[in-house]
């Protein structure tokens, strides 16, 4: 049996204003129904003028994807009703679309894949129901929102494919700038399309609409898929069929078979003319187009030494790749700089931007590295400069006397032949061969010492006087 899944993402746009008038489309926060005009309202008589912005946006998605841009592409109207469409119609490209072609690549359990991108095209928003116990309230400020949708060949073979390929796209649409791409406040959400098949020929398709989080996406197309291969497996056929997902109970939840689709009536936007992408437009949007993130996820390889995975994990938010390599640059060592950066700091780092200076973290590294304070204790002033919200050079320059790192030779000779005394029988088994004792005996100085002992010099000092007593 194979898995045949193709995605319709919709990556919000991060304009200043909406796709076609002059209102702000950062909704996010703004109270309800004050981002609004007689364009993004649907007034009679008022007209659209595309957002210059937005299209150079989605044609640095088109061109990162290595897509066909089409030098003439058009609106399309798409005709429904619904209490959060007040024109009635969504604008959108259907005919043709933006851009066709192109493929995004992406690893999943250390095996490199690639998708085919079947278009791109740029659409409005519509607007949000808030259901309350007393009905539902409608906000008009999303609509007119722009957006992207990428719609993918269905070339992914696993839900759990799905969830990584949306993750690497993520990546994309944050390191061009286009897009936060934050699937939790709705700007990068999808409709999962899959089909299993007996024959290798794609099969009859179920889709699941309105996905809005990683894991969603990889838990419902599995359950979409363990529906499927019930049916298969009991000889019934697979209606096609749309279905939404319920994330707290884990459960598809049916929205309408293929008989009760919907007919949309596209038809072309009067009120625009046709998009003419020309060859110098094209040029100027290329040539702002920053470093791709694979790109510099080999650079980060081949330069710092780092592991993909690494790599990965610190390029997932540019604002991070960007610290860590302020570090790495500042202590000359993009290995340390990494583990530092990753085991220490990833978890203090909010959406606020780093908890602490990058200069101020290499110092700190440097003086681990200089042996001046150990590793421990390092870590040990960097999470009370973060908790109490003062620099660290600060709490460096308070702390750094009494935690001065203790690697005079004989005193920690005398150290260790004082624990080796009060523990005789962690030495008797270090003897005897139980390699854990050491530990023991290193944890001991440590704690005598309140963790300042240059643990790797300490180490060898115990070794040597346990081997030769
Ligand atoms: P529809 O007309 O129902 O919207 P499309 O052909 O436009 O279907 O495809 C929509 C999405 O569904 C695309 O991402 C495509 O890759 C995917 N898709 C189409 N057919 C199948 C199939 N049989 N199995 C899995 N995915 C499919
Ligand atoms: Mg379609
Ligand atoms: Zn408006």
């Amino acid at each position: 049996m194979e898995t045949f899944i193709g995605l319709e993402i919709h990556v919000q746009l991060a304009t200043r204003t909406k796709l076609f008038c002059p209102c702000r489309a950062d909704y996010f926060q703004a109270p309800p129904n004050t981002l609004t005009c007689p364009v993004c309202l649907g007034m009679p008589g008022a007209l659209p003028v595309p957002n210059r912005q937005a299209v150079e946006y989605a044609l640095r998605v088109a061109l990162a994807l290595g897509a066909k841009v089409q030098e003439k592409s058009a609106f399309d109207r798409k005709n429904y009703f619904y209490p959060d469409l007040p024109k009635g119609y969504q604008i959108t490209q259907r005919a043709t679309p933006l851009a066709v072609g192109g493929s995004l690549g992406f690893r999943v359990d250390g095996e490199k894949r690639r998708v085919r991108i079947r278009e791109l095209h740029i659409e409005e928003d519509a607007g949000k129901l808030i259901h309350t116990p007393d009905g539902a309230l409608v906000d008009m400020n999303r609509c007119g929102v722009p957006l992207v949708e990428i719609v993918t060949e269905p070339d992914l073979r696993s839900p759990k494919e799905a969830r990584e390929f949306l993750r690497v796209l993520r990546t994309l649409l944050r390191h061009l700038f286009v897009s936060n791409a934050d699937m939790e406040k709705g700007e990068l959400r999808c409709d999962a399309n899959l089909s299993l098949s007996q024959d290798g020929r794609l099969g009859t398709k179920v889709e699941v609409k309105n996905l809005n989080s990683f894991r969603g996406v990889e838990r419902a197309l599995a359950r979409a898929a363990e529906l499927q291969a019930q049916l298969l497996a009991n000889g019934q056929r697979v209606v096609q069929a749309t279905y939404g997902w319920d994330e707290g109970r884990g459960e598809l939840v049916l929205q309408r078979e293929k008989e009760e689709a919907h007919d949309y009536r596209y038809f072309p936007e009067p009120d625009l003319v046709a998009l003419e992408i020309s060859q110098g437009l094209l040029k100027q949007v290329e040539q702002g187009m920053p470093e791709l993130p694979w790109v510099r996820e080999e650079r980060f390889v081949s330069q710092y030494g780092l592991s993909p995975g690494e790599a990965a994990v610190l390029l997932s938010e540019p604002a991070l790749a960007d610290y860590f390599e302020q570090v790495a640059a500042e202590v000359g060592d993009g290995r340390e700089a990494a583990s530092w950066v990753l085991s220490e700091l990833l978890r203090f780092w909010g959406g606020a931007g780093p908890p602490v200076g990058a200069g101020e973290l290499a110092q700190l590294i440097r003086l681990v590295a200089d042996r001046k304070i150990s590793r421990t204790n390092a870590k040990g002033l960097l999470e009370e400069a973060i908790a109490t919200e003062r620099p660290l050079a600060e709490v460096l320059a308070a702390k750094k006397g009494e935690l001065a790192q203790l690697s005079d030779e004989e005193e920690l000779r005398r150290l260790a032949r004082e624990a080796i005394a009060a523990h005789p029988q962690a030495a008797a088994d270090f003897r005897a061969g139980k390699a854990q004792a050491l530990g023991f005996l290193v944890g001991q100085v440590m704690r005598a010492t309140g963790g300042r002992a240059d643990a790797r010099k300490l180490s060898n000092i115990l070794q040597e006087l346990l081997s030769n007593p």
